[in-house]
């Protein structure tokens, strides 16, 4: 079955110089040729060319001036035979032009069909597939370049060449295990000529990943009792005047957000408060509060945040651990000597002392911020990775160090290791991936994409 050509607006609404309608599917041209009253032939003649051209109405009205481009298959971005038609980026022009291209024989496009129609016919991968909503997306230069990297094809040629080392292992397992006589394991010395590399390699590859794209910018939670100076903090950081900062307690009652960029990373700032009155006395039930509370927050960093003057009761490091991050505010109302042992303190646990009243501490929060981040979730212009990608690396990984343990003693099992790591390397590629889920992931893209 023939797919139906389909068009949809590929600039986004509102107002602007230049509107784009991009048709895809075997009617492009015929549509085309209909709604500007040339012969196919004609428009045949220069492919991938922009023509000026008038667009008309069925009843030979003219509707817009544009520029038309017809894109023969294979060569276009579906694969398919596709046209882009430049109108005037008003309202009334695009969808009179829409209208006109829905009435000659196209049909809407789905959220992303045109990225899918993409990747079924082979011109893009799934990888970049999702790239392509990246670059959308993206925030700041960082992520653009992360995600022009993976439109390039870097992440698919470094999975390509992982799973291709995974192959070569296995097979080489497979086969002694299959003819135990010659030559035997040990002699293939796999561990060092093979998983070694291989785990290196793997290592390398996830060291160059950005986490949890899917959710834009980090999400970083300050949490900790009303009056502490949370809304400050974040007005600081921020730069603007975006939390509501009053001397009574517990007035900022639903969290308020901003986003900002540091050192390339988008981040957004949550304040917490009015949630945090019930929270523990103690230090470690609070952290164990706090940790439930970025869950529900689906926080990237949790920064508690308590005042300076407070005795610092016995913070533990592993009460902390890597998402939880303690901040001791208003440095300016204890001593210097205080100050000090204080921030020694807290710099142990990972975390700082500041005041957001005369700034101390606060660039030194930035950089705390942009570290921990670029820890856990990877380098602002790493390849980006969506969730369900992250999550296929985890298992990935986890296959692999699996199959580190068991090479050398059980090697049926390191052999069924690095067969999960196969699925996962499927999912990641999309090689393996169910239609429903392809459905789900392009739902998140918008129309015309
Ligand atoms: P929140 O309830 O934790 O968000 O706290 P706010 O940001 O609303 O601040 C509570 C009060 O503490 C306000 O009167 C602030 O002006 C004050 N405050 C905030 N940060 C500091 C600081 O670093 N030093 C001092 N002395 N006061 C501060």
């Amino acid at each position: 079955m023939k797919s139906p050509t389909i068009v949809a607006a590929a600039s986004a609404p509102g107002q602007g110089a230049v509107a784009v309608l991009r048709l895809s599917g075997p009617k492009s041209l015929e549509i085309l040729a209909k709604g500007v009253r040339l012969d196919p032939k004609t428009i045949r003649l220069a492919p991938r060319r922009l023509r000026l051209a008038r667009f008309y109405d069925a009843a030979g009205e003219v509707l817009d001036q544009v520029l038309v481009a017809y894109m023969p298959s294979p060569k276009s971005f579906t694969g398919e035979d596709m046209v882009e038609v430049h109108g005037h980026g008003g309202r009334a022009a695009v969808e009179a032009l829409l209208a006109r291209l829905l009435d000659l024989g196209a049909e809407p496009a789905g959220a992303g069909e045109f990225t899918r129609r993409a990747l079924e016919n082979g011109k893009l991968d799934l990888s970049q597939a999702e790239a392509v909503a990246r670059m959308i997306e993206a925030g700041s230069r960082a992520e653009l370049a992360g995600a022009v990297r993976v439109l390039e094809g870097e992440l698919s040629q470094k999975l390509g060449s992982l799973q291709q080392a995974i192959e070569i292992l296995l097979a080489e397992i497979e086969a002694s295990l299959n003819f135990p006589e010659e030559p035997d394991l040990e002699s293939l010395d796999l561990r060092s000529r093979r998983l070694e590399p291989l785990l290196a390699q793997a290592g390398a590859l996830e060291q160059g990943l950005r986490r949890r794209v899917d959710s834009g910018a980090a999400e970083v939670v300050l949490a900790g009792p009303p009056n502490v100076g949370k809304s400050s903090i974040i007005n600081k950081l921020s730069g603007k005047q975006v939390a509501l900062v009053t001397s009574q307690a517990g007035t900022t009652r639903d969290a308020v957000s901003v986003e900002l960029e540091l050192g390339g990373r988008r981040l957004r700032l949550v304040d917490t408060a009015g949630r945090s009155k019930e929270m523990p006395a103690g230090e470690a039930d609070r952290a164990a509060e706090v940790l439930a509370l970025a869950r529900a927050e689906q926080a990237d960093l949790v920064l508690w945040v308590d005042d300076a003057w407070l005795a610092a009761e016995d913070m533990e490091k592993q009460a902390w651990g890597e998402t939880l991050l303690p901040l001791r505010n208003k440095a300016d109302l204890i001593d210097e000597t205080q100050a000090e042992n204080l921030d020694a303190e807290l710099r142990a646990l990972g975390g700082l002392l500041v005041s957001a009243l005369d700034g101390r501490g606060l660039d030194d929060l930035s950089d705390l911020l942009v570290r921990r981040l670029d820890d856990l979730l990877g380098p602002a212009d790493g390849l980006p990775l969506t969730t369900r990608q992250a999550l296929a690396m985890d298992k990935l990984m986890a296959a692999l160090r699996r199959a580190e343990k068991t090479l050398d003693h059980q090697v049926e099992l390191a052999a069924e290791d690095l067969r999960s790591a196969m699925d996962a390397m499927g999912e990641l590629t999309g090689r393996k991936l169910e239609p429903d889920l392809l459905d789900r992931i392009f739902s998140s893209f918008c129309i015309g994409k």
